[in-house]
């Protein structure tokens, strides 16, 4: 099969794949060598992506409560459900909870649907999660949602700051792409985060802010270049807005010295830090929480390299003060004149493959379509635009206060889109709830089974990545073709189409009669002209004619150009606008003292609903993680491996402790991916509040007051099995291996062994002394179909060989049962690298043998040398190996 041109599925870098047809949902994935967003490279999920196409798990047809109905059943029922709420409750009873998951023509029509013919202005996004913050910032700075920099601009930047960004995880391309601009032409490379996180093991220097101590330190940093007499100061009076009394409030050590400022290992935190903590005699204070030392470095490196790039990302967004943040850094830029040219700007980088595109069209509450917001003018060229009857008058509620009116019972009808709030809201507790009172969630799903699609009234089968045909947009403004590969699997339907069925059934199907994908993009093209009128910049309508041939041959193109703010600035004195934005002040709860932060790990994607169907992805980090400082670990009498309950005000969750120096004091770390579907503990989103920026209505997800507690289970165990189970225990984490599923588990109380096996043949030894059982258990052709480890204090066999019998001939029972092989094996130690199967112990092994750098081990054992995701690792690998075992 000829290699078919399409985006991958996850992150906003949006790399372009190639994408070949094996078998039936068998495909090959390999990098599109000529996209410009990574010209052949991609990370660790882009790689692997072919393990997730599989249909387990699949949702193939409407689904009402538990009955397979018929598309016109599902469609009539929706409609029905929704004429009856508007007739009842108003339009403004109903809300769209979106995802930048969906396409562009996806996001287009819901967009359209809802705000110009329900009449209801609750249509949002998960991208209200991801960076709406940014998105504030750049309307407050520049007037319009434009980011000002390409990664062309990396490859030519002599400095590179990273806010919040663990980019080698989260943006590996990016990542890689920095790294070579740093081989090539000696780019520095800073980040600045609270956490040593392998980004920040690989930089020239870190800088660990305490939580949100990035305002404080981004306005000293500008008050600093002031001093120096290092402003452009052509550049600020011909291009920028400067308010009366901006200098002196950034300089005002309030704003410049505050929080971020407090100590967090502080043993008794006061109630409410004091914004100028311990100065020193000097009147030199904390600077975002970082020295004076330490802030002269980065200055003098920022006074030193004009192409400076900051890239900013969640770390920075997920905020109560991320739009701040925004303005803070996009200020610093405004006032050395570093934007609009090569290797220079602030650079937000989007967390989802399509949050972009969902930005353009108008999927947030806050905008009406296409850059456009609600004044008369703009509403007048919409409504006659859509010929809509029912255009909105105002925003709509964010996502947050969208699940809040749903609790309350404002909203009574919810459709929900390729997202899992259930899981990825904060204070998700309270998210089930109001999901439980609404009269009607309909959830529009890949998957059958998802925390959310189990609150569903309907469910309708949505077509997946390898289906769907439209276009997204990257960080960079890069609009790419994604192609489907596969057919549709059962009765799947893509998004806008379902849409547009139900916008017939309610009497809209003039309005909504598009046949194509490509219909969609002309219709939302053409609109853009209305952005144009209205002194924007988003501006497609060079594209608005195109054919069906020539939307199916489109090459990824680039909105606005390459400086789309260089010429002016939409505002309407054309000139950026300087905000003088204030460090916050932080309350301590004494109840809950230490400050959790919470993100991603570098092979999973959001719910892992997809990527927790690689077995190879799987192998990276199998359980869901608190990372605590050794000083934080000895006071709460945490053992690193040993389990933990997390506690903040909104809930508990069980983790597996991480005691690491990288993660810094009084602060803790978890991920954000686990669920009720794989795991009995690890759920984050339960303890997260519902605070916001007041600005942006964006989530804060990086420093929610949280204590911990060591968790003793009376029995620990583990299960391999073919199939996935939902144990009784008090914590478990399930995840994928070569044909099955290993599921961790530990309890309190008596174990019910038959809950967690299936039926069929056993063979079993125990040890009633050290509570020790070990049971296997054979299906109908005499192969393992499970087995299962327990103790009550003793140690269990190490997974790894366990889980490579399973996957391949079982070795004997006897040796399963013993839990090791009868003649010693060679073991490889933890895989690092996925795609050569190089394990740690042949890493440390290479170094041993002379092999130093990154590539001298990659030449030597072929790890990091496909994907490369695992290249940051790798290092912090060598370096620790060097450190136990100088090479003479
Ligand atoms: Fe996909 Fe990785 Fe590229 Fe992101 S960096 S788009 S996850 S291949």
């Amino acid at each position: 099969m000829k290699p078919v041109r399409t985006t991958c599925a996850y992150c906003g870098v949006g790399c372009g794949i190639e994408a070949t047809v094996t078998g039936p949902r068998a495909v090959g994935i390999a990098g599109d060598k000529v996209h410009p967003a990574n010209y052949g490279s991609l990370c660790s999920k882009g790689t692997w992506l072919g393990e997730t196409l599989g249909l387990e798990g699949r949702l193939l047809h409407p689904m009402i409560g538990e009955q397979q109905v018929s598309w016109d059943r599902a469609l009539g029922e929706v409609a029905g459900r929704l004429r009856q709420t508007v007739a009842e409750h108003g339009p403004e009873s109903v809300a769209f909870y979106l995802s930048g998951q969906l396409l562009t023509e996806d996001y287009y029509i819901a967009n359209k649907l809802a705000k110009g013919f329900i009449g209801s202005p609750h249509v949002d996004t998960n991208s209200r999660l991801c960076m709406a913050s940014a998105v504030a910032a750049h309307n407050r700075a520049f007037g319009e949602d434009v980011v000002p920099c390409s990664y062309d601009d990396l490859d030519e930047a002599d400095l590179i700051l990273l806010v919040g960004s663990n980019t080698a995880w989260c943006h590996p391309v990016i990542w890689q792409r920095i790294e070579r601009a740093r081989e090539a032409r000696g780019t520095k490379i800073v980040v600045i985060d609270p956490r040593r996180t392998e980004t920040a093991a690989g930089a020239d220097l870190h800088i660990p802010i305490a939580p949100d101590g990035d305002i404080a330190l981004f306005n000293a940093l500008l008050a600093a270049m002031q001093t120096r007499g290092a402003l452009d100061e052509g550049y600020l009076a011909d291009r920028c807005d400067v308010p009366a009394g901006f200098w002196e409030a950034i300089a005002h050590p309030l704003q410049g010295r505050g929080w971020g400022g407090v100590c967090p290992s502080e043993s008794t935190p006061p109630k409410t830090t004091d914004p100028t903590p311990n100065p020193s005699p000097e009147g030199e204070g904390l600077l975002g929480g970082i020295d004076s030392e330490l802030f002269a470095r980065l200055a003098d490196m920022v006074a030193a390299y004009p192409r400076m790039i900051t890239l900013f990302s969640q770390g920075s967004n997920q905020s109560v003060c991320g739009t701040d943040k925004g303005n803070a850094i996009i200020n610093l830029h405004l006032g050395l004149g570093r934007i609009n040219q090569p290797g220079a700007g602030p650079f937000s980088i989007t967390g989802q493959p399509n949050a972009m595109g969902g930005r353009e069209v108008g999927g947030l509450a806050n905008m009406l379509a296409c850059h456009l917001g609600f004044s008369d003018g703009e509403r007048a060229d919409v409504a006659q635009f859509w010929q809509a009857p029912a255009l909105v008058t105002g925003p709509g509620l964010k996502a947050v206060d969208m699940f809040r009116a749903i609790h309350d019972g404002r909203i009574k009808f919810l459709w929900v889109m390729a997202t899992n709030p259930a899981v990825s809201m904060p204070d998700a507790g309270f998210v089930r709830e109001a999901l439980a009172r609404c009269p009607t969630v309909v959830v529009s799903e890949v998957m059958a089974d998802t925390d959310t699609a189990r609150q569903a009234h309907i469910r309708l089968p949505a077509l997946g990545w390898a289906e769907k045909d439209g276009t997204v947009t990257n960080s960079e403004r890069r609009i790419s073709r994604q192609r489907g590969i596969l057919a549709a699997p059962g009765e799947a339907r893509a998004d806008w189409q379902i849409m547009c069925d139900v916008a017939a059934q309610l009497g809209y199907g003039a309005e909504f009669s598009h046949a194509s994908p490509a219909d969609v993009y002309r219709e939302y093209a053409a609109m853009t002209a209305l952005a144009v009128r209205h002194g924007k910049i988003l501006d497609l309508t060079a594209t608005a004619a195109i054919s069906d041939d020539e939307f199916e041959e489109m090459e990824p193109f680039q909105w606005g150009g390459r400086f789309p703010l260089a010429e002016r600035y939409s505002t309407p004195s054309g000139k950026a606008q300087m905000l003088a934005v204030a460090a916050p002040q932080i309350e301590v709860n004494p109840d809950y003292p230490l400050r959790l932060n919470t993100g991603r790990y570098r092979d999973q994607w959001h719910t892992m609903t997809r990527t927790g169907l690689s077995p190879k992805l799987s192998q990276h980090r199998r359980e869901p993680l608190v990372e605590v400082h050794p000083d934080d670990a000895e006071k709460a009498g945490l053992a690193d491996g040993a389990l933990a309950t997390v506690s903040a005000a909104q809930g508990a969750s069980i983790y597996r402790v991480c005691v690491t120096s990288d993660q810094g004091r009084g602060q803790i770390f978890v991920p954000m991916h686990f669920t009720d579907t794989n795991s009995g503990g690890g759920r984050t989103g339960r303890l997260i509040h519902q605070k916001t920026d007041p600005v942006s209505g964006q989530p804060a997800f990086k420093d929610v007051p949280a204590k911990v507690a060591a968790f003793s289970p009376e029995w620990r165990g583990f299960l391999v099995s073919r199939q996935a189970t939902v144990p009784q225990a008090s914590y478990w984490a399930q995840s994928r291996i070569e044909g099955g599923w290993l599921t961790e588990l530990a309890g309190l109380g008596a174990v019910d062994v038959d809950a967690l096996l299936p039926d069929g043949p056993r063979s079993q030894v125990a040890d009633l002394g050290k509570g020790m059982q070990r049971i296997a258990v054979n299906g109908e052709q005499g192969a393992l179909d499970a087995i299962l480890y327990l103790t009550r204090s003793g140690t269990l066999p190490d997974r790894g060989w366990i889980v490579r019998q399973f996957a391949g001939a079982a070795g004997s029972m006897v040796e399963l049962l013993a839990g090791r092989p009868a003649q010693p094996q060679e073991d490889h130690g933890a895989v690092v690298c996925l795609c050569h199967d190089i394990g740690e112990r042949q890493i440390a092994a290479a170094v041993r043998g002379g092999s130093c750098t990154v590539a001298e081990v990659g030449e030597c054992t072929r790890a990091g040398t496909n994907c490369g995701s695992c290249r940051p690792l790798l290092a912090k690998l060598i370096e620790q190996t060097l450190e136990l075992e100088p090479v003479q």
